[in-house]
């Protein structure tokens, strides 16, 4: 497998060089918080306009608030954020898949070894989705109805076109 950390210390040097932004305040400027996927394709800075110190940008597996909402939380207290923009988007891997197609994978790959067994058996659910807006709908309704999410919070769901670039609102 290729050893891609070889070249960071390389290219940090070049980022390095250029970089003026160290006396940034840590709480988010804007305010903001960005849950969205880990997908390769998505940039979201460069997709939304949001520039360094500006938000909190939460990324895992399609974008899961409920994975996301321990981060919220410290956001939300302890950093000030008050928006939540939950994205999720076109070509996600979450719709390809379900949680027990999943742990057959992660069983089979290491027969007879219960410490696997278990360990997967500990999620409940992978969270993947079968319906791009509906999932992001459930996302916000989620959200929404958590006791630790401030009532204060303005939160948007969009879709993410991995093809053209373009966001659209769904909430
Ligand atoms: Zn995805």
């Amino acid at each position: 497998m290729p050893a891609n950390h070889e070249h960071f210390v390389k290219k940090n040097a070049a980022y390095v060089s250029t970089f003026t932004k160290g006396a940034l305040a840590l709480p988010p400027s804007k305010h903001l918080t960005v849950v969205t996927c880990m997908d390769a394709r998505i940039e979201p800075a460069g997709q939304l306009g949001i520039e360094l110190g500006e938000a909190h940008i939460i990324r895992n597996a399609g974008g899961s608030a409920r994975e996301a909402l321990r981060s919220i939380v410290i956001s939300q207290r302890l950093l000030g954020t008050r928006e939540i923009a939950v994205f999720h988007h076109t070509g996600c891997g979450m719709l390809t898949f379900s949680t027990d197609q999943l742990k057959a994978i992660v069983k089979d790959a290491a027969p007879g070894d219960t410490k696997v067994e278990e360990e997967v058996e500990k999620f409940d659910s992978f969270l993947e989705f079968s319906e791009l807006e509906q999932s992001v709908k459930g996302d916000v309704e989620f959200l929404q109805g958590n006791p630790l999410v401030l009532k204060e919070t303005k939160i948007t769901g969009w879709t993410y076109d991995v093809q053209s670039g373009k966001i659209s609102q769904v909430v």
